[in-house]
C-alpha cells in the first residue's frame, strides 16, 4: 500500500532534499575510508555465485524440514559446519518451544450431500521432492484448538471484521455456525479469532482460485500456480504476541517458567483447518442463503452464496501438543575497533514442507552472502564493528527462533546492536525494503551501486520506477521523483525482524526482490527446487543481486567510522503516520455524518429491492475531535533534530569528509546507538504489552503489515475515541525522547567538525 507523502509542517521538507549524500559519497565514511570501503565491496559483489546459491537451495530444501523432523536439525548442523568452515564464530542455540502436529482432521459435508474432504495434496511425478509423503507434515493450521464441531455453515469473504459488518446488514449472524473463509487480505490467524468473537464453533481456510490459483495463470506443474489440490498450511496463532506461546516476554529455555497449555493466550479459540479450492467447492456449491456481495465473489464455477446453511459440515481437529527442540544458528565474525557495536543479518531455515522459495531462496543467498565475507576476511579485511549472521528455526510457526533469542539476548541487543537486516523468500523483479526509515539512505545508496540483473538499470532505478508506475496521483509521483532515497514502507510482523523491531528497538531492514514470479505454492508440498527452478528466479540471478544488495549493507554497517543513519526520511515518515491519524479522524466523523443524514433522510429505504432486504447500517456516533497536539510538538521537535543532524551531514560532506578524532566518533556512535531505542515504551501498548514500539506494530486485526503509532490506531480503529486520545502523550513523549537523542548526535557531530 502506498500512501501519498505530505509535508505538515514546511520545515520537514528541507531535509527530504539534503538527506541523500552526494556521487561518490558513503553516508558514515570519511574520504579514505570510502575509497578502501569501496574496493571491499567491489570484491564482494564480484565474489557472490549464483550456480553457489542455486546449490545451497538443493541441500537445504531436499527433504521437508519443518519444526521438530530430522532434517531441520539436519540443516542447522550443515549451516553450522559451513559458517565454522568461513571462519565464523558458530554455535547452535537450542530452545524447546511448543509446537503442534496434527492428530486427527476430519472435514465433511453431512447435508444436503454428502462429501469427504481430502485434505491431501497429491505427488507429482514431474516434482521429484513431492512424494515424501512419511516426512511431510500434514495440512494443517498449527495452534489450532482441538474441536469436534457440526454446523451449518457460512462464508465470510476473507473474514475480517468489516466482513461481518457487511453479514450483519444481509441479516446473517454466524453465532453456532462454522466459517469458511478465503485466503489473502491479512494475517490468517485473525480469520478465527474475528469468527469465534462474533460467536462461530468452527473455521475453515480455503485457497480461492481467483487469489494465487488459475484465475492468476496456468496451475501446477503446467504452470507455477496453485493447483486445485494445493493447500496452505500456516500458523493461526493469535496476535498477543509471537514466539513460544508457554513462554511470552523470555527465552523458551530448558528451564524457563512455563504458562500452561490452558494459560497460553495466543491458541485459537475455535478449531481451524486449510483446504484446497478443490476440498471447498462442494462446501461453496451446497450453500444457500443470499447471493454474496460481489466483493465476494471468488474464481470457482459456482454462485457464491452465504448461507447459512443448508450445507452442514462436521469439522474435527487435534494436535500432539509436543515441547520441541529448535535450533537457530548464531555465527559471529567478531569486529576489530567497535566490537560491541552488533550489526545483524537474519533468515529462518525452516520451512512447513520442503520450502524451496519459503525460507530457502534467502536461506541459500544468505548463506553465500557469509561465504564471501569468509572469503574477504581470508584476503586480510576484518570489519570495525562485529557482523553476527543468524539462521532461525520455528519462523513458520511463530517467529519461533527469533522471537526466543530476542527475548533470552533483549538486554545485551539492546546496549549493543546497531541493526538486523532480515530477509525470507526471495524471487524476482523489483527491490523491496522495508524497515525503519532511519536506514533509508543507506539502502538507497547501496541499491544505486546494484546492477539489476534483466534490465538496464540499477536495482534501486527499478524499484523507483515501479512506484512512479504505481503511483495514485500526480502529487505522489512528483514526490516519487523529488527523492533520492527510496521510500521505505513500515513493517508490522510477519517474518523474524518482528522481536528486533517491535520488541526490542533495534533498527530494521527486510529487504527482498518480487513481483515476476509465475507464481506461488506458498506453504506447500509443491514450494519445491523443481517448482522454484522452472517458475521462479530460475537462474539464480535475483538470488545473486540480493545477496549483493544485503552484504554491501552489512559490509557498509559495519565498517563506517559512525553508524550510517540518517533521520530525515523516518521524521519524514512519522510525521505521515500523524497526518493519517488526523485525515482517519476526519474521515470517519464525515463518513457517519453522512451515514446519519442518509438514515433519515430514508435514503436507505428507498433504494433497496425490497425483495432483498439488507438491514440498514447501524447509527454510529459521530467521533469527537481529538487532541494530537502533544504528538504533533513532539514530531516537530523531531523533525528539527533530524534536520540539524542531516545539515550537520552535510557540512561534514562540505569539508571534504574528514577524519574524525577518535574521541569524537566514539561519543557520536554511542548516541547514535540509543536513538532507535528511544520509541520503546517498556509498558507497551494498551493490550499488547509484549509490543514496546511505540511507532512501529503490527495491527490486533490486521496481522502481516504496519499499523504505525498502533496505540493510538487501534482504539480509533475500534471506535474508542477517548482511550485513543488517551493514548497521544505516551506516543508523544516516546518521539520527543527520540527527538531528544538525535538533538545529542547532531551537537556532537557539530562539535566534532569545529575548528
Ligand atoms: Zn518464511
Amino acid at each position: 500500500m502506498k500512501i501519498r507523502i505530505s509535508c505538515s509542517i514546511v520545515f520537514a521538507c528541507l531535509p527530504l532534499i539534503a538527506s541523500a549524500s552526494g556521487e561518490g559519497e558513503l553516508l558514515g565514511y570519511d574520504s579514505q575510508a570510502a575509497g578502501v570501503q569501496r574496493d571491499w565491496e567491489q570484491k564482494f559483489q564480484d565474489g557472490i555465485s549464483a550456480d553457489n546459491i542455486r546449490e545451497n537451495m538443493r541441500r537445504l530444501s531436499a527433504r521437508p524440514h519443518n519444526v521438530g523432523s530430522a532434517y531441520d536439525k539436519d540443516n542447522a548442523e550443515w549451516i553450522l559446519a559451513k559458517f565454522k568452515s568461513w571462519g565464523f564464530d558458530a554455535k547452535i542455540e537450542k530452545f524447546e518451544v511448543l509446537f503442534p502436529t496434527p492428530k486427527t482432521r476430519v472435514l465433511e459435508l453431512l447435508e444436503p450431500t454428502r462429501f469427504r474432504a481430502s485434505l491431501q495434496e497429491p505427488a507429482l511425478a514431474v516434482d521429484p521432492t513431492s512424494g515424501q509423503t512419511a516426512e511431510q507434515l500434514p495440512t494443517y493450521n498449527a495452534y489450532s484448538a482441538d474441536g469436534d464441531v457440526r454446523a451449518r455453515l457460512v462464508y465470510v469473504n476473507y473474514g475480517s471484521r468489516e466482513d461481518y459488518e457487511e453479514l450483519a446488514r444481509l441479516g446473517i449472524s454466524v453465532q453456532g455456525a462454522i466459517v469458511i473463509a478465503r485466503y489473502g487480505e491479512g494475517w490468517r490467524g485473525i480469520k478465527p479469532k474475528v469468527a469465534a468473537e462474533h460467536g462461530a464453533i468452527g473455521c475453515i481456510i480455503y485457497s480461492d482460485p481467483a487469489g494465487d490459483g488459475y484465475f492468476q495463470g496456468e496451475t501446477y506443474p503446467a504452470g507455477g500456480w496453485r493447483s486445485k489440490q494445493g493447500v496452505q498450511r500456516g500458523s493461526v496463532m493469535d496476535t498477543d504476541y509471537p514466539g513460544d506461546p508457554l513462554t511470552p516476554g523470555v527465552g523458551a529455555t530448558t528451564d524457563a517458567k512455563r504458562l500452561s497449555l490452558a494459560e497460553a493466550k495466543t491458541i485459537t479459540k475455535i478449531p481451524v483447518l486449510p483446504i484446497s479450492s478443490g476440498d471447498a467447492l462442494p462446501l461453496l456449491a451446497a450453500l444457500g442463503g443470499p447471493v454474496a456481495p460481489k466483493a465476494w465473489r471468488g474464481a470457482l464455477p459456482v454462485t457464491y452464496h452465504v448461507g447459512p446453511g443448508p450445507a452442514l459440515v462436521h469439522l474435527q481437529v487435534a494436535s500432539n501438543w509436543d515441547v520441541k527442540p529448535i535450533y537457530d544458528v548464531i555465527a559471529t565474525l567478531p569486529g576489530t575497533q567497535d566490537g560491541d557495536q552488533w550489526v545483524l543479518r537474519g533468515n529462518h531455515h525452516d520451512a512447513w514442507v520442503n520450502g524451496a522459495e519459503d525460507p530457502i531462496s534467502g536461506q541459500a543467498e544468505m548463506l553465500e552472502e557469509a561465504r564471501v565475507l569468509g572469503v574477504l576476511h581470508a584476503a586480510g579485511w576484518t570489519p570495525k564493528r562485529t557482523i553476527i549472521y543468524c539462521a532461525w528455526d520455528g519462523e513458520e510457526p511463530g517467529l519461533l527462533g527469533s522471537v526466543e533469542w530476542v527475548e533470552t539476548h533483549v538486554a545485551e541487543l539492546q546496549q549493543h546492536a546497531v541493526s538486523y537486516l532480515n530477509s525470507d523468500s526471495n524471487g524476482r523483479g523489483f527491490l523491496f525494503a522495508g524497515g525503519t526509515q532511519d536506514l533509508g539512505v543507506l539502502v538507497s545508496e547501496v541499491a544505486r551501486g546494484i546492477r539489476d540483473p534483466e534490465t538496464p538499470f540499477s536495482v534501486y532505478e527499478r524499484a523507483r520506477l515501479s512506484d512512479i508506475a504505481e503511483a495514485k496521483s500526480a502529487d505522489e509521483r512528483a514526490d516519487l521523483r523529488k527523492r533520492q532515497d527510496l521510500p521505505i514502507e513500515a513493517l508490522g510482523d510477519g517474518s523474524d525482524f518482528t522481536a528486533f523491531q517491535d520488541f526490542a528497538g533495534i533498527s530494521t531492514l527486510d529487504l527482498g526482490f518480487g513481483g515476476e514470479e509465475a507464481g506461488t505454492q506458498y506453504h506447500s508440498i509443491y514450494d519445491s527446487f523443481y517448482w522454484y527452478t522452472h517458475f521462479a528466479d530460475t537462474s539464480f540471478v535475483y538470488g545473486r543481486a540480493l545477496a549483493q544488495v544485503a552484504g554491501t549493507a552489512m559490509l557498509r554497517l559495519a565498517d563506517a567510522p559512525f553508524i550510517p543513519v540518517d533521520y530525515a526520511p523516518q521524521a519524514e515518515a512519522i510525521g505521515k503516520y500523524e497526518d493519517e491519524l488526523e485525515a482517519l479522524l476526519k474521515q470517519k466523523q464525515d463518513e457517519y455524518t453522512e451515514r446519519d443524514l442518509e438514515l433519515r433522510e430514508g435514503v436507505f429505504v428507498a433504494t433497496v429491492d425490497p425483495r432483498k432486504p439488507l438491514i440498514a447500517p447501524p447509527v454510529e456516533p459521530v467521533p469527537p475531535f481529538m487532541s494530537f497536539a502533544p504528538l504533533k510538538n513532539a514530531i516537530n521537535a523531531l523533525q528539527i533534530s533530524a534536520s540539524r543532524y542531516s545539515k550537520a551531514l552535510a557540512a561534514y560532506r562540505a569539508k571534504g569528509s574528514p577524519l574524525l578524532a577518535a574521541s569524537a566518533l566514539k561519543k557520536l556512535n554511542a548516541d547514535l546507538l540509543r536513538v532507535s531505542r528511544a520509541f520503546l515504551n517498556e509498558k507497551g501498548l494498551p493490550e499488547r504489552p509484549w509490543f514496546k514500539n511505540q511507532i512501529y506494530a503490527p495491527g490486533a486485526y490486521t496481522g502481516y503489515g504496519a499499523k504505525p503509532i498502533a496505540a493510538v490506531r487501534e482504539y480509533m480503529d475500534q471506535r474508542q475515541w477517548l482511550k485513543a486520545e488517551g493514548q497521544v502523550p505516551q506516543v508523544a513523549q516516546a518521539v520527543a525522547n527520540a527527538a531528544a537523542n538525535i538533538d545529542q548526535a547532531a551537537q556532537d557531530l557539530e562539535a566534532a567538525l569545529a575548528p
